[in-house]
């Protein structure tokens, strides 16, 4: 039997550039010659994305969920994930800002036998500086300290065999740091180069909360090493500490009985209270986290779905 392509847009409020997207994204894979799916899910969107795409799925092959609120881009794409039948299965932003041309390079790498083919963006000129600096700097951080390989400037924009998605969804996991599983799970890999588009129409739904949310979410989820950082801290203060008790009571015995001042203990007191703050919030991170995990919550709730099968085709 022909192989086919699903292919997820998570949505969340793109009532702008939606009714342009998928009549593009729908003409590109009839261009791929495979029988292909489209899957959107909305991702509780509050203006007219969802009246929009009702409309859409009068003419196009539209697998429609919504969920009861908004859940994140990250639990949308495990919810496309969960419903998608293709063999394949393409991720892709609804804004544009992934090129529909590329798709084609992707469906070929696929055919050559790579499991997964990854988008890498060419520059992140469209981004503010500052912005900029933080995710070059989280990628040098993690590729440090986790042990998994986290390519630079690759995101959700990818091509996922079906062999890639059954990996993906055996990981239960609530704080689910795609990033991150994309490389955990393995699979013969390969990167295309892509250049970035300014988004169509709308704005971002980052702001720098959520990009240092998704961050710390990165570190924890993969990695001990603060806990270690924090313990190994603490033994090198009292080691220092220790030093310095050996100082006190040698130079009593040298100089006599120094008078201490107010100024050096207050400032150490406030100084080791904000390490220890510091330190209990870094172990309460991960806390919060098991907290969550153990809750067992479902990562999204569906509240309305729709197939093509179902309706008038
Ligand atoms: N998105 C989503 N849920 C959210 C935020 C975003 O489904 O809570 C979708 C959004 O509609 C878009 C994609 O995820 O299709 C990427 O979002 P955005 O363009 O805001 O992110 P950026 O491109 O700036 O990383
Ligand atoms: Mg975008």
């Amino acid at each position: 039997m022909a192989k086919s392509i699903t292919c997820v847009v998570p949505v969340y409020n793109e009532q702008q550039v939606i009714a342009e997207f998928i009549p593009a994204l729908d003409k590109t894979l009839k261009e791929l010659a495979f029988p292909y799916e489209i899957i959107v899910i909305d991702d509780g969107s509050q203006d007219n994305t969802m009246a929009i795409i009702h409309e859409l799925r009068h003419q196009y092959p539209i697998h429609y969920l919504r969920f009861s609120r908004n859940f994140g881009k990250e639990n949308a794409l495990s919810a496309g994930l969960a419903h998608a039948k293709g063999d394949a299965v393409i991720l892709m932003d609804a804004d544009f800002q992934h090129p529909l041309e590329i798709l084609k390079d992707f469906v070929a790498k696929w055919q050559e036998g790579y499991d997964m083919v990854y988008g890498v963006r060419k520059g992140r000129k469209d981004e503010a500086w500052l912005k900029r600096v933080c995710a070059n700097g989280f990628y040098r951080l993690t590729s440090q300290i986790i042990r998994i390989n986290i390519p630079a400037n690759a995101g959700d924009f990818r091509l996922l065999d079906r062999k890639v998605v059954n990996a993906l969804q055996k990981l239960p996991e609530r704080n689910r740091f795609m990033k991150g599983l994309y490389s955990w799970v393995g699979f013969k890999q390969i990167a295309i180069p892509f250049e970035v588009q300014p988004r169509a129409q709308g704005k971002t739904h980052w702001n720098y909360y959520s990009l240092l949310d998704l961050a710390i979410t990165g570190l924890t989820s993969f990695s001990a090493f603060p806990l270690r950082m924090i313990a190994l801290g603490g033994i090198v203060i009292a080691f220092l500490a220790f030093l310095y008790a050996l100082w006190i009571v040698l130079s009593t015995f040298l100089f006599g009985i120094i008078t201490p001042g107010w100024a050096t203990i207050v400032t150490t007191i406030m100084f080791f209270g904000g390490i220890q703050l510091f330190a209990i919030g870094v172990v309460g991170e991960y806390i919060g986290r098991i907290f969550d995990e153990v809750k067992q919550r479902p990562h999204y709730i569906i509240d309305e779905q729709v197939s093509f099968d179902d309706s008038q085709r």
